[in-house]
């Protein structure tokens, strides 16, 4: 069985939600956990204590250990003061949760740049402003796990998000280089997709809302975080019970050969769109280097 004995864990936005879902299970499971959120509105506008007291209350109602934390993740110190409360508080970090998020929909002719800011700023920089002080230690100790918070929004796209989908998407690419970078450390970095019904989303979710409770995500943000995890630099998809990994794939596509068939024009681009797109016999590269494998020896050819 999966415990979390001796470890702890920071959970951003841990004070209403998916991260409340994450923080309770974690520490039902063993881990001490602090619960980080400046109960901010869904705009990320506005401070309350409550959110995050009454997460940590609970927790230790129920026997766990937990401690709040009102810092808020958007800049680097921050960042640096919820690891920061871990450390003086249990000694130690071994997980990571970046789970806070705001939104500030706009269809993208609409979007002033203050909106893209404020969810660059929760996302994708907060994100990092968390990570680095938490994967210095845990390079130090050889151990951690760290779980990024993506979106279909940005993976497949969805009108009016161009803000909340690159920051999305950007956690993906900062996953893939994380994963590597940790690998030597036991570090291992993962990323959902979830869906699930929260302030954020229960008026958007249609009929299908109440069976998406966040409790069903958690189970697979709790596996990310634990020794057992045998995977790093994964996506899945994490909804209502449902789990499956999203993955990057390289079609087999078109090879012009240079010397024999001359140089790729744009012509030759439009004449073999279908072999460029068609999905028959894809490879999913693990690396930059599985993309080279493929290529290399067409080059060579
Ligand atoms: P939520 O609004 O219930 O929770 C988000 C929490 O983040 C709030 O408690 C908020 O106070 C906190 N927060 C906001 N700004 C912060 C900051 N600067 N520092 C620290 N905490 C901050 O929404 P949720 O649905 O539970 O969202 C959790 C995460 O899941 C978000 O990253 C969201 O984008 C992502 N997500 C949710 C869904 C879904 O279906 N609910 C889908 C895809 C992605």
């Amino acid at each position: 069985m999966i415990d979390f004995q001796d470890r702890v864990a920071v959970v951003t936005g841990a004070g209403r939600g998916l991260g409340a879902a994450h923080a309770r299970l974690l520490a039902a499971r063993g881990a001490a956990v602090v619960v980080n959120d400046p109960g901010a509105a869904t705009d990320g506008t506005g401070e309350e204590s409550r959110p995050a007291d009454d997460v940590a209350a609970e927790i230790l109602a129920a026997g766990g250990a937990a401690v709040a934390d009102h810092n808020s993740v958007a800049t680097p110190d921050g960042g640096a003061a919820i690891v920061q409360t871990a450390i003086e508080t249990f000694g130690r970090i071994d997980i990571l949760v970046n789970n806070a998020g705001i939104l500030r929909d706009k269809a993208f002719h609409n979007l002033e740049w203050e909106n893209l800011d404020a969810v660059l700023d929760v996302h994708l920089r907060g994100a990092f402003y968390v990570t680095r002080p938490a994967f210095r230690v845990m390079r130090e100790q050889a151990y951690g796990r760290i779980v990024m918070t993506s979106s279909n929004s940005g993976i497949l796209g969805n009108f009016g998000q161009a803000n909340y989908g690159a920051a999305k998407m950007g956690l993906v690419g900062f996953m893939n280089v994380l994963a590597l970078e940790g690998a030597r450390y036991d570090i291992k970095v993962n990323t959902i997709a979830p869906v699930a019904r929260t302030r954020m989303t229960e008026d958007l979710l249609g009929p299908v809302v109440d069976k998406l409770d966040p409790e069903q995500v958690a189970p697979v943000v709790a596996y990310f975080c634990s020794e057992a995890c045998e995977v790093s630099g994964d996506m899945w998809s994490v909804a209502g019970g449902s789990v499956s990994r999203f993955f990057v794939g390289l079609t087999p596509g078109w090879f012009q050969h240079p010397e024999r068939e001359g140089m790729l024009s744009p012509d030759d681009v439009a004449a073999h769109i279908g072999d460029i797109r068609g999905e028959t016999g894809y490879l999913v590269p693990a690396s930059v280097q599985g993309e080279f494998e493929k290529l290399t020896p067409l080059l060579y050819s």
